[in-house]
């Protein structure tokens, strides 16, 4: 659809100097793919398939699957989307998987972990993706949330591929695969950091309790550190290192991501035009200055305060 009209815009993003960061959308729906058709973005970097599986009392069956996932890709065309498998539990209960009477339901049974107690759900939704892929002569990268170790990311990869992906990744969300990225990265082709969830793990605060919002804050050095040695990890394997927590929308805070060392930027839609224009104000080594001034703050507040004084005023 329309691909020769979409011309500059789906161009990547790129700093002043001339350096390609991917800005990519967040979606949880078919429509919003469809949505996405003209839009200025080179694909999509998270698509939450569990919008599927809300509202209902089963699962959605494999054909039924098969056919929304046709419809993203479809959409998408040959612009790149990873798919995110199901990721049910703590502030999204399902409730055909979700445990009952877990008291701390964050650290509980949820995303990925499932797989110990619903492999086929798992197992049916890479299926799902394969033919969806194979139909639409298509190649979707597809990662699992909430993953916490390396031998997690070794047995999502085979499930994965043992279905008929090609290019798995895991979300770093866990401070744990953060400080061992590397492991990770010797297991799985991408990661991509989910930072609304790596920040509630690494400053122990409910993403959902407002009132603790300043401990969420992604501008914490302690998150931010953790992101560094993710993309260290990443530099280091020569693989890609992605973010698609919502920290990748403040144009800012995305700066200075991409002066970490993070290669995509995936957000909503309707961010992408300031995070593109803020990138092409400030040089990669801008950028790597941003970085390291963030990370030298002792707060979040400092944190963001030495950046601003670093970039263009207009940004
Ligand atoms: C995240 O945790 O940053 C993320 C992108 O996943 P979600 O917000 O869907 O948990
Ligand atoms: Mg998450």
């Amino acid at each position: 659809v329309a691909l020769a009209q979409l011309g500059e815009d789906t161009a990547p993003g790129r700093t002043a100097d001339g350096h390609d960061v991917a800005l990519l959308a967040n979606i949880g729906t078919a429509e919003d793919a469809e949505r996405l058709v003209d839009a200025a973005v080179e694909g999509v970097g998270l698509f939450r398939t569990e919008v599927l599986f809300l509202g209902r009392d089963a699962a959605p069956t494999e054909d039924e699957q098969v056919a929304t996932y046709a419809r993203v890709l479809t959409a998408l065309g040959r612009r790149k989307v990873v798919l995110r498998t199901l990721d049910a539990g703590a502030d999204k209960p399902l409730p055909f998987v979700t445990q009952p009477g877990e008291e701390n339901p964050a650290l509980g049974v949820r995303g990925y972990r499932l797989v110990r107690v619903a492999e086929e759900l798992l197992r049916t939704q890479l299926r799902a993706v394969a033919r969806a892929a194979e139909q639409t002569g298509t190649d979707p990268w597809v990662m699992a949330p909430m993953v916490a170790t390396a031998d997690e990311a070794r047995r999502f990869a085979e499930l994965a591929r043992e279905a008929g992906v090609r290019t798995v990744g895991v979300m770093v969300e866990v401070p744990a695969v953060a400080l061992r990225a590397r492991d990770v990265l010797a297991e799985v082709d991408f990661v991509s950091l989910g930072t609304n969830d790596l920040a509630q793990y690494t400053m122990a605060t409910d993403r959902l309790r407002g009132e603790l919002a300043d401990l969420l804050d992604p501008w914490q050095p302690a998150v931010l550190d953790l992101v560094a040695l993710t993309a260290d990890g990443g530099r280091a394997a020569d693989r890609p290192v992605g973010v698609c927590g919502e920290s990748a929308s403040d144009p800012l805070l995305a700066l200075v991501l991409v002066g970490l060392g993070v290669t995509s930027l995936s957000m909503a839609p309707s961010a992408v035009p300031g995070v593109r224009f803020a990138l092409g104000r400030h040089t990669l080594e801008r950028c790597r200055e941003m970085a390291a001034a963030a990370r030298s703050a002792r707060t979040a507040v400092d944190a963001r305060a030495a950046c601003l004084a670093l970039a263009d005023a207009d940004v």
